[in-house]
Parts: structure tokens; C-alpha cells; sequence
């Protein structure tokens, strides 16, 4: 497991922006869900493992609702505000489900264009920032590398795999 003394929790500054943003707006519906979690079945660690990824929820708990696409949006409004050094390309897991892709049959983790996207605001703003790819349900996922030198990881490949421990709250 991930040992803090010897390895750097890319999450942390990610996590300690979104929450002072929030604060300075007085907004509370963000839930800070999961972010570090065991290797996956595999014994690979990666992603929420290697403390690269957050899970975000609302304090509502559905992704259906307009709040969620507006705290969605909100959120990576604030993303755009980190120091350069942080928004290497970004990658956001949405869910299938309402304002984010709509209940479309797409293949969850793999990337792809953000004009299926339903909102135009949220495609601008992922346009800006990285790529995203269908998640699970109510929940919005993070991922990031801004330690290594290129971060583009987008591929039309599987972009990223949720580990075995992953609970849809
Ligand atoms: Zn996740």
C-alpha cells in the first residue's frame, strides 16, 4: 500500500483545491468519496491505488439530478483555477446517466469525444481541461499524473479500470 514518506499523494493538492474553493463559495453538497484504494486483482497499482484518482458524490447521492451536473460543473470550473503545474490533461469519469452522457450505450472507461456530452458548458470546460469516459453511477471521477513529465494518457484504449474494492456510494 501506498506509503506517504516515500511516495507523493497526487490527489492531496487536487482534493485541498476543491474543498477551499468550495469553502470560499459556501457551498457544501460536495462529498469527498474514495481516493486511495488497494491494487487491483491483479496486484497492479495504479490509479486510486497509486493516490492518482478522487471519487466525488453529492450530498443528495444522485447523478440524475440537475444539482449534479451543476456541481459538476462548478468543480471543474474550479480545476481550471490550479497552478499550471496541475492541469496536465485531466481525466474525468461520468456517469451514464442524466445531464452527464444521458442513459447512452456506451462502453464505460474507455474515452471518448466530448460532444456526447449533453451539456455544453461541461464539454467546454472537459475540452479544456483533459478527456472523459462513461463511469459508474452518482459518483464523479478524477484522474491525474501531474508528476509525470507528459500526462496525456488519453487513448482510445481502456483509459482506466475501477480496483475491485470500488462501491458505488
Ligand atoms: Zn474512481
Amino acid at each position: 500500500m501506498l506509503n506517504p514518506n516515500n511516495h507523493i499523494i497526487q490527489a492531496l493538492p487536487i482534493i485541498h483545491h476543491i474543498a477551499e474553493s468550495a469553502k470560499k463559495e459556501d457551498y457544501k453538497e460536495i462529498i469527498i468519496g474514495s481516493f486511495i484504494r488497494g491494487a487491483d486483482k491483479k496486484g497492479a497499482c495504479t490509479g486510486h491505488c497509486a493516490g492518482r484518482c478522487i471519487d466525488l458524490n453529492i450530498s443528495s447521492r444522485s447523478f440524475e439530478s440537475v444539482a449534479a451536473l451543476q456541481m459538476v460543473v462548478r468543480i471543474l470550473g474550479y480545476l481550471t483555477n490550479l497552478p499550471d503545474k496541475y492541469k496536465k490533461s485531466m481525466g474525468f469519469g461520468m456517469p451514464l446517466q442524466g445531464q452527464f452522457f444521458g442513459h447512452q450505450n456506451l462502453t464505460k472507461y474507455k474515452g471518448v469525444s466530448t460532444t456526447l456530452l449533453k451539456n455544453e458548458e461541461l464539454r467546454k470546460l472537459v475540452n479544456q481541461l483533459g478527456y472523459v469516459f462513461p463511469d459508474n453511477d452518482n459518483h464523479l471521477h478524477i484522474q491525474f499524473n501531474w508528476l509525470s513529465k507528459s500526462a496525456s494518457n488519453y487513448e482510445t484504449e481502456v483509459v482506466y479500470e475501477e480496483g475491485e474494492s470500488y462501491e458505488n456510494s
